[in-house]
């Protein structure tokens, strides 16, 4: 590995620490539920099974190849592992983000799409899908989110949690956080005894995503 290479491991191994530290902080994971991965060229840095990410040192970086062979570090790498790399496999992404982040997991038990209460599922590619269940760590899981993740950069799993994809991991962090919110949000409106939910039309949330692409972020 050259200096530069090095350097990059580094880098990426501390952005996926303070990613999955900070999932835990904001309260997205319990524990060490959820898993953080990031690309530093062919070599995914990701988070490993069972440790709590405070007690993750800069020595104790994981990394893979994107076939999932562990090419750095002793700890083994989550068992969430399929996920990481088909989502790698199939996109540009940069960097993954997997929770069971509690409105976003009681969502996925209800509906196989997010309702649309609101625009903020443009961010996301258009309406939010729930993946088919499969057990944790199966290559059926993996397939089944690869479905579901269709011309998304994010969706649920089934009775499990949410996955999130970006060009960095602030990126993918924050369309995690946008996710999750997005699920609440519909639980709240849609647990008002006696009242529904108004939902946007796929023509007004069209019209979000093309003035996205126009105007940037809206507020
Ligand atoms: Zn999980």
């Amino acid at each position: 590995m050259s200096d530069q290479q090095r350097e990059a491991v580094r880098r990426t191994w501390d952005g996926v620490v303070a990613t999955a530290r900070r999932t835990a902080a904001d309260g997205l994971v319990v524990g060490t539920s959820g898993n953080v991965s990031a690309r530093a060229g062919d070599i995914v840095l990701v988070t490993p099974s069972g440790v709590p990410y405070d007690r993750l040192r800069p020595e104790d970086a994981v990394g893979v190849d994107l076939e999932g062979r562990q090419v750095l570090g002793d700890l083994a790498p989550t068992s969430e592992l399929p996920l990481h790399l088909a989502v790698y496999a199939d996109t540009g992404a940069a960097a993954v983000v997997h929770t069971h982040a509690v409105h976003a997991t009681a969502v996925s038990t209800l509906v196989p799409e997010v309702p649309l209460v609101h625009y903020a599922a443009a961010m996301l590619g258009g309406p939010v899908r729930t993946a088919a269940y499969a057990r944790y760590g199966t290559r059926e899981l993996a397939e089944n989110m690869l479905t579901a993740l269709r011309d998304r950069t994010g969706c649920l799993l089934q009775n499990h949690g949410t996955v999130t994809y970006g060009n960095s991991l602030d990126e993918a962090y924050d369309r995690t956080a946008q996710l999750e919110w997005l699920c609440r949000l519909w639980l709240t409106a849609s647990s008002v005894p006696g009242l529904r939910p108004s939902l946007l039309s796929g023509a007004q949330l069209r019209e979000v995503q093309d003035a996205l692409e126009t105007y940037g972020q809206p507020g």
